[in-house]
C-alpha cells in the first residue's frame, strides 16, 4: 500500500518538477485547448464533398449493410439535371446515424466507395437530450468551401482522404483503372 502510495507521488511530483522547469504540461486547458488527435482516430463522422461542392455520398446505403450496430439509417433521392446534389445517379436525401448505437468501428468509412463518410477528429460527445444523439445529414455534412481541396489543402488531421486514397478507391479493380466523377 505505502509502496504505491510512493509511486504515485512519485509521478506526481515527476509531472510537478517538469512543469517548473519549463518542460511543458500534461493536462489542457480543456475546452479552450483541445489536443491534436492521430490521423487514424475515429471520432465523430463527417460527410465529405468534392471540391466542386458536390457531395460525396451517392445514396448507396453500404455504410448502413456493413454497420454492425445498424446506427446508420438513410434515403436516396434521384439526382436531376435541376437539382444535381451529389456526383453520382443519387445522392442521401437523409442521412442519419444514432451515436448511442455507434461503436466508432470505422466499418461505414472502409466500406464507403466514394470516400464520402469519414470519422473526423472530433471526440465531443456530450449532449442535453437523447434525441440529440441522432446526428443529422447536416450535422455531419462539410461546409462547400471546404470540398475535398487540392492535394496541398489535405490535412491529415481533418481528412482521411488523400488524392491518392481516393484515386485507389475509384479504381476498378479488374483494370486497376481510375474512374473520374
Ligand atoms: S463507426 Fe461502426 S458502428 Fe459507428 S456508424 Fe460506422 S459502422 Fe456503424
Ligand atoms: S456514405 Fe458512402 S457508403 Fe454510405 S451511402 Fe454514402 S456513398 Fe454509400
Amino acid at each position: 500500500m505505502l509502496i504505491e502510495f510512493a509511486k504515485g507521488a512519485g509521478i506526481a511530483l515527476g509531472h510537478m518538477f517538469r512543469y517548473l522547469a519549463g518542460k511543458g504540461s500534461v493536462t489542457l486547458e480543456y475546452p479552450e485547448v483541445k489536443r491534436e488527435q492521430p490521423a487514424f482516430f475515429r471520432g465523430r463522422h463527417r460527410l465529405q464533398r468534392y471540391e466542386n461542392g458536390l457531395e460525396r455520398c451517392v445514396g448507396c446505403a453500404l455504410c448502413a449493410a456493413v454497420c454492425p450496430s445498424e446506427a446508420i439509417y438513410l434515403e436516396a433521392a434521384e439526382n436531376t439535371p435541376e437539382n444535381r446534389v451529389s456526383a453520382g445517379e443519387r445522392y442521401a436525401e437523409v442521412y442519419q446515424i444514432h451515436l448511442l448505437r455507434c461503436i466508432f468501428c470505422g466499418f461505414c468509412e472502409e466500406a464507403c466507395p466514394e470516400n464520402a463518410i469519414v470519422m473526423g477528429s472530433n471526440f465531443e460527445l456530450s449532449m442535453d437530450k437523447r434525441t440529440d444523439f441522432i446526428a443529422q445529414k447536416t450535422d455531419m455534412l462539410d461546409a462547400p468551401e471546404k470540398g475535398f481541396g487540392t492535394p496541398h489543402d489535405y490535412d491529415p488531421f481533418i481528412s482521411h482522404v488523400t488524392p491518392e486514397s481516393d484515386k485507389e478507391a475509384k479504381a476498378d479493380p479488374w483494370t486497376k483503372t481510375g474512374t473520374e466523377h
